[in-house]
Formats: C-alpha cells, sequence, structure tokens
C-alpha cells in the first residue's frame, strides 16, 4: 500500500501532469467567462438587431401537446455552435501570439554567430579563427 502510494505521488508531481491539471482548470474557467460572453452580451444583441431569439425552439408536432410535448432547442444548440466559434477563435488567436513569441526567441539566438566567412575563399570558418582552414589566408 505505501509503495502504491508512492506511485501516485510519483505519477501526480510529473511536470507534464500538473501542467495539464491547470490547462483544464483553466480551459473550464475559459469557457464559463465564454458562455457568460455569449448569453450576456452577444444573445441580447442578436435578439435586438434581427429579434430572432436565441431561445428559439421548434414544437415536434407528433410528439403532442401538453406535458409529453417535445421540442427541438435549436436556439440553445445555436448557442453553443456560438461559444464554440468564439472560443476556438480566441484559442487560434493565443496560439499564434504563443507561435510568434516563441520564433522571436528563436530570432534572438541565430543573432550571436559562431561562424563568420572569409574574405578570400568565402568558406564558414569560426568566428574565433586567425588564419583560414580553408585557403590558409591570414585573417585580422
Ligand atoms: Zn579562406
Amino acid at each position: 500500500m505505501k509503495k502504491f502510494f508512492k506511485e501516485f505521488k510519483e505519477f501526480a508531481l510529473k511536470g507534464n501532469v500538473m501542467d495539464m491539471a491547470v490547462g483544464v482548470i483553466i480551459g473550464a474557467a475559459f469557457g464559463s467567462i465564454v458562455t457568460a460572453l455569449t448569453t450576456d452580451f452577444i444573445n441580447p444583441l442578436i435578439n435586438s438587431i434581427g429579434g430572432a431569439s436565441f431561445g428559439g425552439k421548434i414544437h415536434l408536432p407528433w410528439s403532442g401537446t401538453g406535458e409529453n410535448a417535445q421540442y427541438l432547442l435549436w436556439g440553445d444548440f445555436l448557442t453553443q455552435v456560438v461559444n464554440f466559434i468564439i472560443m476556438a477563435f480566441c484559442i487560434f488567436v493565443m496560439v499564434k501570439a504563443i507561435n510568434k513569441l516563441t520564433s522571436l526567441g528563436k530570432k534572438e539566438e541565430v543573432k550571436d554567430p559562431t561562424e563568420k566567412e572569409c574574405p578570400y575563399c568565402f568558406s564558414k570558418i569560426s568566428i574565433k579563427a586567425t588564419r583560414c582552414p580553408h585557403c590558409t589566408s591570414e585573417l585580422k
């Protein structure tokens, strides 16, 4: 039993498991923000412009009336679709921004050169070289 807990501790404290947990929590929080954005801001705007209610539903005529009545809740479904589109767009923008930051870091690394070009034979040689290993010219 002690070994079991030790293994569990090792599993839970692995870096990627913690990262994943943080990702799931942030993702859930982000999801509720997007839902709030849709229900509090976007739905009223769309409803005021087109008059098309996001709470729209279609009664299925064969399901009867009263308590047995069944509805296609297309308004609710549409809300979820809008949520998804907003969320996908936000994630796309975030990933793009992160990629840009990552590539900026890479460019800075390239700025620090380790090679230079020999002015006589144009071979790539070490930046510290005082004599070219290819044409043996002396370099300043
Ligand atoms: Zn050379």
